[in-house]
């Protein structure tokens, strides 16, 4: 019964998709899941020349084009079924048909309403925004978290949803009326609004534990998706900078219904430097004009709302952090983004500082994260250009080098793909 996961153990914006997108190649993988998260994330594949992005959906619908492959947005995710539609327009727009033969919508899935949205804009128009993707994402779990959610299912009898919003819209306008001072949601809108979406979800409505551990059971291969990262993870990364879901393979069983018992591969997409968008720590951040370098030549702006990102150099001092949680058999390192590199004099961070001492793990609290200094050093570069390439004998001895020393805090796992360009097959593998 093999599972593989294909995450990003660090801020993201790894190159997720890209993995995703080549290990569906395999025959033997029947889904792509995401299990947590919601459309706050965003994917990029270059397929063919041609650049798809996805946001809620799976990466593995560009898969389904060529063969049969089931997409599947489960219950630990939070959906927002209007704009899930318009990511199926734009979808279409590409090329990729997305349909309920190709994608299964868990009735489990918390659905963002109005008044989600209302909340999250009129925090994130205030002083005291929290520089979200104003999704909703954290509404929505937050209002599940207090048993005031509505989840995909409900859709099927208006009656239910009425009963099901009552509590939580008057809650909702009362924050959004008075700390806000903003007009508030109506009842009917919210039932327009549900009516509308309906219609169009129900034919892809199902019960993924069932399809899923179905599939498994015929040895066939469920590939799961992680969204965001580790180190934006609600408890294990840096709170309050955080996403609102937990990104580690320890909620895939509750966001969607698979035991980790079946974990055969757990793949930890990381880049060959860091980057971070929004607010939030990022103690090894390249502080000149090699930041500036990379950010072009990497175009690190994030897919889902444009916004620049921070460039760090690798950190050991949360490789070490995330080989420590994650440590097991089935962990592999793919590494992307080398390419970009090329040429550039660069440095690794092998620890952080306080007051001169080193400090033995990854802070738990901002207080002592503010205090931490990065310890750099040197590493070992090269000039050759080595984008495309695809033959791990062709990297350049300081390519080697340097990802030797890249991997290293991250113990047990095994170097096994090392990305060299944005295409599909741009793709060295081990
Ligand atoms: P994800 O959210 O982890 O899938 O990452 P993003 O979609 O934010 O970003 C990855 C971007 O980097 C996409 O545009 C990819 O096409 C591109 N990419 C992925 N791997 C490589 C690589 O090895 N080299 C280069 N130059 N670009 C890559």
């Amino acid at each position: 019964m093999p599972v593989w996961i294909v995450r990003d153990p660090l801020f993201g914006d790894g190159g997720k998709a890209k993995i995703v997108d080549f290990l569906t190649e395999d025959p033997r993988v029947s889904a792509v899941v995401r299990w947590q998260g919601g459309d706050n994330a965003g994917h990029t594949m270059v397929v063919n020349g041609q650049k798809i992005a996805v946001h809620a959906i799976p990466s593995g619908v560009v898969r389904a084009k060529e063969r049969p492959l089931l997409s599947v947005m489960a219950r630990g995710m939070v959906i927002n079924p209007t704009r899930v539609f318009r990511e199926i327009e734009k979808l279409k727009e590409k090329g990729v048909e997305v349909t309920p033969e190709n994608l299964l919508i868990s009735e489990g899935a918390k659905l963002t309403m109005s008044y989600h949205m209302a909340l999250e804009l009129a925090r994130e128009s205030g002083v005291r925004k929290k520089d979200t993707t104003a999704r909703a994402i954290s509404q929505t779990y937050g209002f599940h978290r207090f048993y005031q959610g509505v989840l995909a299912g409900d859709l099927r009898d208006p009656d239910v949803v009425r009963e099901r919003i009552r509590d939580p819209l008057a809650w909702a306008n009362a924050i959004i009326s008075q700390v806000y001072g903003q007009e508030m949601i109506t009842e009917d809108q919210v039932m327009a609004e549900a009516k509308e979406w309906r219609e169009k979800i129900l034919p892809f409505l199902g019960n993924e534990i069932l399809v899923l551990n179905q599939m498994l059971r015929t040895g066939q291969i469920v590939l799961l998706e992680g969204a965001q990262s580790g180190m934006l993870d609600a408890d294990l990364g840096i709170y309050p900078n955080t996403t609102a879901s937990n990104t580690w393979p320890g909620s895939i069983q509750s966001g969607c219904g698979v035991s980790s018992h079946w974990i055969e591969r757990d793949i930890l997409v990381i880049k060959a430097y860091i980057s971070r968008v929004g607010q939030g720590h990022l103690v090894a951040e390249i502080l000149d004009q090699r930041a500036n370098i990379i950010r072009e030549r990497g175009q690190e702006y994030g897919t889902t709302t444009g916004r620049p990102r921070r460039i760090g150099w690798p950190d050991f001092q949360i490789g070490r952090y995330v080989a420590l949680i994650s440590t097991s058999q089935a962990s592999e390192l793919a590494v992307t983004k080398v390419d970009v590199l090329t040429g550039i004099d660069l440095e690794v961070c092998t620890g952080y500082q306080i007051n001169g001492q080193p400090i033995p793990i990854f802070p738990t609290t901002v207080a002592e994260l503010n205090q931490c200094q990065p310890i750099l050093t040197k590493a070992p570069t090269w000039q050759e250009d080595i984008t495309g390439l695809t033959n791990f004998r062709g990297l350049p001895r300081g390519a080697k080098d340097y990802l030797e020393l890249i991997c290293s805090p991250y113990r047990y796992c095994r170097l096994s793909m090392i990305g060299t360009g944005p295409g599909r097959e741009e793709l060295i593998v081990l």
